[in-house]
């Protein structure tokens, strides 16, 4: 296996499914536990990003949540986020924030937000922009997640491109969801979810028919339905594909029915030839071990050519809401 050429290396690239928390450096989350009184080493956190399964993940996830306390905690993983995308040629970005986290634990997301938009204000003149997906977790329901789009219709900031849903898709039906996204839809914003990732491809069909999802996060069970490859090639709706966090938090050996599937085995190739939109993304960069390069990489490493990866990434452009 040769190395990813450089031309797909050094070629300008937008990412379209990341979380900023998920962005969090061991460093980082040791740096502000400590400002608020607590003692947490960058080892213990380096062990805490490793996990038998997906339950296990939003642990983890809630974990290193825990220290986000304050707007200035934000800019901090703003800046060290913005500058690890700059460093790989990346221009555009859709960022993920938990805002219904932010709502459990009693902040202030608008607040959290404008110190996160100055730091980011700065990064546009270096040539990287950044715009938001104000994020519901579904376990928390259906009032929570109506009280992320009214918060994000408050801010009244053109930055806010996207209502999004993440966390156990098992939780609720995406139907429960559907006044939810009607009124995001009012407020001029766009619509996504994470489906199909660890749920069969029937919830990528409720997410679809039911919300009017535009694009779906991971979506990798849909090869496990012709029919459904069928419909999002044909209708065009993109999957935004995260090989590495399949990996890690056993998405892939769930949806593929085997035990430590490896990269090879990922659908995205087959996904992607059959006509449907893909766009590559790292989901949570440090608590995946992975970079935005390393997900070409993989794309690489299951048999994708040059052509195609130059597709893909002229897809993650093609399909970005602004
Ligand atoms: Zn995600």
């Amino acid at each position: 296996m040769t190395a990813l050429p450089i031309r797909i290396a050094s070629l300008p690239k937008a990412e379209l499914h990341v979380h900023l928390e998920g962005s969090l450096q061991p460093a980082t989350v040791a740096k502000i536990a400590a400002r608020h009184g607590v003692q947490v080493t960058e080892e213990e956190v380096r062990q805490r990003y490793a996990y038998k399964d997906f339950v296990e993940f939003i642990e983890t996830f809630k974990w290193v949540t825990s220290f986000l306390r304050e707007p200035p905690d934000y800019a901090v993983i703003v800046r060290d986020f913005a500058e690890a995308l700059h460093q790989q040629h990346v221009v555009y970005a859709e960022v993920t924030l938990s805002i219904g986290v932010m709502q459990l634990r009693g902040q202030n997301p608008q607040a959290n937000f404008e110190a996160m938009l100055e730091v980011a204000e700065e990064f546009e003149s270096r040539g990287l922009r950044l715009r938001w997906v104000w994020d519901a977790v579904r376990q928390f329901g259906v009032e929570a997640a109506m009280a992320v789009v009214e918060a994000a219709g408050s801010c009244h900031s053109e930055k806010i491109v996207a209502f999004g849903i993440g966390g156990d898709e098992r939780s609720i039906p995406a139907r429960e969801f559907r006044a939810v996204y009607g009124r995001a839809a009012d407020l001029g914003m766009h619509r996504l979810i994470h489906a199909g990732e660890v749920g069969g491809p029937e919830n990528i069909r409720e997410a679809i028919d039911h919300l009017h999802a535009e694009r779906i996060g991971h979506g990798i069970a849909a090869i496990r339905d012709p029919a459904l490859m069928d419909l999002l090639a044909e209708r065009q709706i993109p999957l935004e594909i995260c090989p590495a966090s399949n990996i890690c938090t056993g998405a892939l050996d769930l949806q593929m029915g085997v035990a430590a599937a490896k990269i090879e085995q990922h659908p995205l190739p087959r996904l992607f030839r059959h006509g449907i939109p893909i766009v590559l993304s790292t989901d949570d960069p440090t608590m995946f071990h992975t970079t935005l390069t390393g997900e070409y990489e993989n794309a690489w490493k299951m048999g994708l050519n040059k052509a195609e990866l130059e597709r893909l990434v002229e897809m993650s452009f093609n399909h970005a809401f602004r």
